[in-house]
């Protein structure tokens, strides 16, 4: 087991929503990726996109998950932003994206997810 595996936490919330053990609102699913709201939303539009594997971050994400993995993570947020009405390619007004990770990203669960905000303008957050 690489140490980017053992640094996986079985157990972390967003694994027990994934074996059903958690209840979710489910926006959209594929293969490989779930997509369900925020319990906590910060936007009219608050996703969070998760792939099923077990992976912390997305940089383990990007650094473990097979190409297959990866592209359909990505074609379910993007299914997400168009189904949500928020991307602009379909009409919508933008949204963003977010992911934390670690200590300094103020990462509170351990297993990637991206958030996908929208439906109203956000405050930048960047400089
Ligand atoms: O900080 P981080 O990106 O890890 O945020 C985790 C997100 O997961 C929070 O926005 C929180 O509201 C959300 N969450 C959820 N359902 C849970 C537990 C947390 O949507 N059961």
């Amino acid at each position: 087991m690489t140490a980017a595996e053992t640094r996986y936490d079985p157990d972390n919330i967003f694994a027990r929503v994934l074996r059903g053990e958690i209840p979710n609102e489910t926006v959209a699913e594929s293969t490989h990726a779930l997509a369900f709201r925020d319990i906590r939303p910060q936007a009219p539009v608050h996703v969070l996109v998760i792939p099923k594997g077990p992976y912390v971050d997305a940089a383990d994400f990007g650094a473990r998950a097979s190409d297959e993995e990866i592209t359909d993570f990505a074609r379910l947020l993007a299914k997400v932003a168009a189904s949500e009405g928020v991307d602009p390619a379909s009409g919508g007004s933008g949204f963003r994206t977010i992911s934390n990770a670690g200590t300094h990203g103020v990462q509170e669960v351990p297993h990637y997810h991206v958030h996908v905000l929208g439906g109203a303008t956000l405050g930048r957050m960047l400089p």
